[in-house]
């Protein structure tokens, strides 16, 4: 008998995976989160079930108007870890830009058929969740040139309120090199459209997605494989933009993330 427990307990010892979790990037608005657990594992965060590779990786986004604390869930059946994170919150600027042209900033009848088009496109490519899964190999700055502006910011375009601005923008001269951030699959690369002109969308697993705008001439196409670090396209002022500067952005899942805290 003795020897029949202590048997059923070695079972229960083997059998029950270990727990282990690595969180990297920022709790605070705008933070890209990468996870690491064991991929036996399933993972919720805020309630809803994330995508976790066979190495045990995950990724999520904080929203910019992120308040309450973050609550992860790692479970495997009756194994429940439940870990809560405070957000630490962010003072975001606002940024007047003036001198735009009238039509980008109030489109006539016919500019939002166009955008509504091209917005579709926009939004299936913020929908893509692949099993890819480059997004843990680190971002790093898509252009030099200087910082004109950051994530968050409010804006007020022409004197009008829009939406806050998610990308950060590289003022750069025409032409200047813009590479490829990550590896990831190209899932959109279109020369001109309304808002962003020249744009390419790169996808880096999970739903990690980067975009690149208002470019003058693109060198890749939809379904290409990039590498991190290769020439994709050069630096223009295609679409809504005053001057020749690259808008890159990161959205996780539909979650846009600050560039400025996840290139290293
Ligand atoms: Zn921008």
């Amino acid at each position: 008998m003795n020897i029949i427990i202590k048997y059923f307990f070695i079972i229960l010892i083997f059998t029950k995976p270990s727990f282990s979790l690595d969180l990297k990037g920022d709790f605070q608005q705008g933070g890209l989160i990468i996870g690491k657990t064991n991929p036996i594992f399933e993972v919720f965060v805020q309630g809803e079930k994330v995508k976790i590779n066979k190495e045990g990786f995950f990724i999520f986004g904080i929203p910019r108007d992120q308040i309450k604390d973050i609550v992860i869930k790692i479970q495997n059946k009756s194994d429940i870890n439940q870990i809560v994170k405070k957000v630490k919150k962010r003072k975001f600027k606002i940024q007047r830009i003036n001198g735009l042209p009238k039509r980008k900033v109030s489109p006539n009848e016919e500019d939002m058929k166009r955008i509504r088009e091209e917005g579709k496109l926009i939004v299936k490519a913020k929908n893509v969740n692949s099993d890819l899964s480059y997004f843990f190999k680190g971002f790093i700055r898509p252009a030099n040139g200087i910082t004109t502006g950051v994530f968050g910011s409010q804006r007020i375009l022409n004197g009008k309120p829009r939406r806050p601005h998610f990308g950060i923008d590289i003022a750069a001269a025409k032409g200047t090199k813009v590479i490829n951030s990550n590896t990831g699959k190209v899932i959109l690369a279109e020369k001109n459209l309304f808002f962003t002109g020249g744009t390419i969308i790169v996808e880096h697993g999970h739903g990690l997605i980067s975009i690149y705008s208002h470019l003058e001439k693109i060198l890749v196409k939809k379904g290409d494989i990039i590498n991190k670090g290769k020439w994709i396209a050069t630096v223009g002022s295609t679409g809504r933009s005053t001057g020749p500067h690259l808008d890159f952005r990161l959205y996780c899942r539909n979650i846009p993330v600050d560039p400025d805290l996840v290139i290293k």
